[in-house]
């Protein structure tokens, strides 16, 4: 897309909560825009609401954006920028001047209705099927009425005028869209106790910030034509230079098809950092959500998102979020690392509170050699724990299930006679040992797999987990022995 002026686009979280999918989703594309265009990206922070918003949940923003790798070059605290503060609440003499510019120019006018009679009217409207919306009610309110309101003791909202004619934009997304009068009533931009909304912070900010492009989620296209409206009178009054363009991103769907809400666990970023996703491998996933990379590719690097992302090429249907192709593809990206560094990643979940065996009991050497056959199987980080623990727990953990499923048959008949085998086999070498479990097998009439799960579930206390022979031959014959004598002996007792 040729554009003359340079692009800026900006990430505007308010700080409630935990972030989330959604939320990362916006980031990554508006990131990948600007990095694509050689453009700008700018951080702000929506906390003008000191009810919701908490100084906890900014840090929690801080912490999520860096570790998914998004870099600003505009942005609150220690990287500031020509516009800072880039905190909406420390701009509210900001947002008070602008309000005044916009009243004194006639764009604005104060609303003395009561909640009572804004209900009252809304419900006579439905009733006589008419549109519901704020009714223009105090766009005229001569001085005479003003005075009697006020002695009255009313207080009173700010409200925008919005034009009465349609507006009509072409979303990035979505192409030419819409909206009529009837639908877009004058709406409230400053509270009776003269506080701000978000309805007036957020395009004044992306005004004076001079946004390109504001790229967000589809349930925010229904503010879109009250800014365009807004944007034309800031325009007007000489304080915003240029309209924005819009893009509005495809809904998240999540379980059974319907809309990933905020409050839903598996939309909680924090889920997906502490199971051991790596970023790349969760913005990779991400980036599908709306966008695809190419017909028969869906595995990259940021690197290569960033190269080929464009705003115009995100699809505006609703996205699902699939939690095993997110997996897929975080394995996919666990096995392209280099070994190093996937070691180095899994240090966290080599420790406690992962791990649960005692820090002196850890071998590193034995780590090294079993961390590449962890690397080609598990999918997220987290799963290297119970996958390792065999080697570094005193005694193998106890999984009921997995006993019940192993110790079926006459697991002690056939556990004696693998272990003789395995005690003459050859411990510098997997294909021995399996020899050695292949042969005990067949002396009681077992395939290989249902030979192995006893030996299995002896050593590892599991019915899954790695390459059992390298396994075997990484634990060691003393060790491995010896658990399957305290299975025998479990067994016969
Ligand atoms: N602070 C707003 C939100 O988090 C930003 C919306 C927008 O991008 O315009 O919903
Ligand atoms: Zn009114």
């Amino acid at each position: 897309m040729a554009s003359a002026s340079p692009v800026r686009v900006r990430f505007c979280p308010s700080p409630t909560g935990n972030p989330h999918v959604g939320l990362v989703r916006t980031a990554l594309f508006n990131w990948a825009f600007a990095r694509h265009h050689g453009g700008t990206f700018v951080f702000r922070i929506e906390d003008t609401d000191a009810a919701r918003d908490s100084e906890e949940s900014y840090e929690q923003l801080l912490d999520s954006l860096r570790w998914l790798g998004f870099t600003w070059d505009e942005g609150p605290d220690e990287v500031g920028g020509p516009h800072a503060p880039y905190r909406q609440s420390q701009r509210m003499d900001i947002y008070a001047d602008v309000a005044k510019k916009l009243l004194d120019g006639g764009y604005a006018y104060h609303c003395y209705c009561t909640a009572e009679e804004l209900d009252e009217r809304r419900e006579l409207a439905r009733r006589e099927g008419r549109p519901s919306g704020y009714d223009g009610t105090c766009r005229v309110v001569t001085e005479e009425q003003k005075a009697a309101y006020e002695a009255e003791g009313r207080t009173s909202i700010v409200r925008f005028r919005m034009p009465d004619e349609p507006i009509t934009f072409q979303d990035l997304v979505r192409g030419e869209l819409t909206f009529t009068p009837e639908n877009v009533p004058d709406y409230g931009i400053l509270r009776a106790n003269g506080a701000p909304l978000y309805t007036l912070v957020n395009p004044v900010d992306d005004a004076l910030m001079e946004i390109t492009h504001v790229l967000r989620g589809e349930d925010l296209l229904s503010s879109t034509p009250r800014q365009i409206a807004l944007y034309k009178a800031l325009i007007e009054l000489g304080v915003a230079k240029d309209i924005p363009q819009f893009g509005h991103l495809p809904y998240v769907m999540g379980e059974g098809n319907k809309k990933l809400s905020k409050r839903d666990p598996q939309a909680s970023l924090n889920l997906y950092r502490e199971r051991g996703f790596l970023p790349q491998g969760l913005v990779n996933y991400l980036s599908l959500l709306g966008w695809s990379f190419s017909k028969d590719q869906d595995i990259f690097t940021l690197d290569e998102m960033v190269a080929k992302f464009d705003i115009t090429d995100v699809n505006a249907n609703p996205a699902r979020f699939d939690l095993k192709k997110c997996e897929s593809i975080n394995g996919d990206h666990i096995r392209m690392m280099e070994p190093k560094a996937f070691a180095d990643a899994c240090t966290p979940w080599l420790q406690a509170p992962h791990a649960n065996w005692a820090p002196e009991d850890f071998d590193a050497a034995a780590w090294d050699r079993i961390a590449p056959y962890a690397q080609t199987r598990v999918t997220v980080l987290s799963d290297i724990t119970a996958n390792v623990d065999f080697l570094f727990l005193k005694e193998p953990v106890e999984d009921q299930a997995s006993w019940d499923k192993a110790m079926k048959g006459e697991p002690a008949a056939l556990l004696t006679t693998a272990r003789e085998k395995l005690d003459a086999a050859d411990w510098n070498d997997p294909e021995s040992l399996k020899q050695a479990v292949l042969d005990a097998g067949e002396a009681h009439g077992l395939k290989l797999g249902k030979a192995q799960a006893p030996v299995r579930v002896a050593v590892t206390g599991r019915t899954v987990g790695l390459p059992l022979f390298e396994s075997l031959e990484i634990l060691g014959k003393e060790r491995s022995l010896a658990r399957i004598d305290a299975t025998l002996a479990k067994l016969a007792g």
